[in-house]
């Protein structure tokens, strides 16, 4: 039997078992406690963000900065397209609508100048979107500022899905910390994870009160049980965040891995014909989370599908780039400013395994495994 290559699989550090044996000792086995508390702290230290809220999932702090940014039914929101659904569904959540922007070239990300002129457009219709959902796809982050600066122009809180880019940089600091409210995931294939956990963090103390009150089902400060808001059970477990603060330790090691990854496949493959690597954008450091590619068919001699296929044939997983939202059916009824980048990146693009824990050999085994393509074909 030959080893299965993953595509991003969990990657312990020597501290996070500590952090829970130190949990079961106290007996802080409750979405409260010490740890939560460190986490959130140690968290802000590492991104250089002011304040922070640990809840269950990325999925969950995407559905709080909608609502703490006031997102409510029959509101439109922009949302980078080329993303996971996560994005986009916490959007449904709060009875809104999402309006999909396309993405630029140079780093797949939202394309800065046609957030501009559908901002441009809305405004003269009347019709302004309620918020703008950045995402920072990958390990790379967005080109932030004139993003920022077309948001700030008509009034419009940015939110920052960092869920694949922490550790990056942009101009130097941390992707996620430079809208009004930022969030990161450690689901178990992300860059660190807990198995399953968020972070929400922004500069605004009140705002990451309100979000850690809204997560803990909106309780009124009274010794009875007293509710004058809708809340939700969104607070991460203080075990999980054991794990989470022993992993964040590790964070810096993690990115050099998955960089070193990417290197690797770099020097290898770069020079086939047809094959082209995610761009780094100049503005930044790309963690390389997930190594992505697109292959022109006609020039490698296969396709995104055919490729994956005979990789997955020699039990190595990649996947194909994410399909674009405007194009899921469940977002049908959606528009979107542009598309065909998206779409584009979707029809050729290949994530190639990328995890930290990948030995040279199992690296050496997916760059054989595809030139082995190009030469078959
Ligand atoms: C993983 C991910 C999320 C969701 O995070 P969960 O912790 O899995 O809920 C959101 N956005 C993007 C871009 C992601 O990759």
């Amino acid at each position: 039997m030959i080893k299965p290559i993953l595509l991003s699989t969990p990657h312990m550090g020597d501290r996070e078992l500590k952090f829970v044996q130190e949990a079961f000792e106290t007996n802080w086995i409750a979405p409260v406690g010490p740890h939560v508390d460190a986490f959130e702290q140690e968290f802000c230290q590492v991104v250089g963000a002011g304040y922070a809220a640990a809840v269950s999932s990325g999925t969950a702090a995407l559905h709080l900065a909608l609502r703490l940014v006031g997102v409510e039914s029959g509101d439109e929101v922009f949302c980078s397209t080329l993303t996971f659904i996560a994005t986009a569904n916490p959007i449904i959540y709060q009875g809104a609508k999402p309006v999909f922007i396309d993405s630029d070239r140079t780093s797949w990300n939202m394309n800065p100048e046609l957030l501009q002129e559908a901002l441009e457009y809305c405004d003269r219709i009347g019709k302004l979107p309620k918020a703008v959902v950045l995402v920072h796809l990958y390990g790379q982050s967005a080109d932030i500022e004139p993003i920022l600066k077309a948001c700030n122009q008509y009034d419009i809180p940015l939110i920052e899905d960092a869920a694949e880019a922490l550790g990056a940089t942009y101009k130097g600091h941390s992707p996620g910390t430079f809208g009004r409210i930022g969030i990161y995931s450690f689901n178990g294939n992300k860059i660190i994870t807990t198995s399953g956990g968020g972070m929400l963090v922004s500069e605004d103390t009140q705002l990451v009160t309100k979000a850690r009150f809204l997560a803990t089902q909106a309780r009124d400060p009274s010794p009875h049980y007293q509710h004058s808001e809708v809340g939700y059970n969104y607070r991460l477990s203080n075990v999980l965040a054991g794990i989470g603060r022993g992993q964040l330790h590790v964070l810096h090691e993690r990115v050099a891995a998955r960089r070193r990854n990417f290197e690797i496949y770099a020097s290898a493959l770069e020079n086939l014909p047809g094959i082209e690597f995610m761009p780094e954008a100049n503005y930044g450091r790309a963690t390389r989370w997930l190594t992505c590619l697109t292959i022109d068919p006609k020039a490698f001699g296969a396709d995104r599908e055919q490729v994956r296929i005979a990789l997955s044939k020699q039990q190595i997983e990649s996947r194909p780039v994410w399909k674009p939202l405007h194009l899921q059916p469940v977002f049908a009824e959606c528009e979107c400013f542009g598309g065909v980048v998206a779409e584009d990146l979707f029809a050729h693009g290949l994530c190639l395994p990328s995890g930290s824990n990948l030995t040279h050999k199992d690296l050496e085994r997916v760059v054989d495994g595809i030139t082995a393509i190009h030469y078959n074909n």
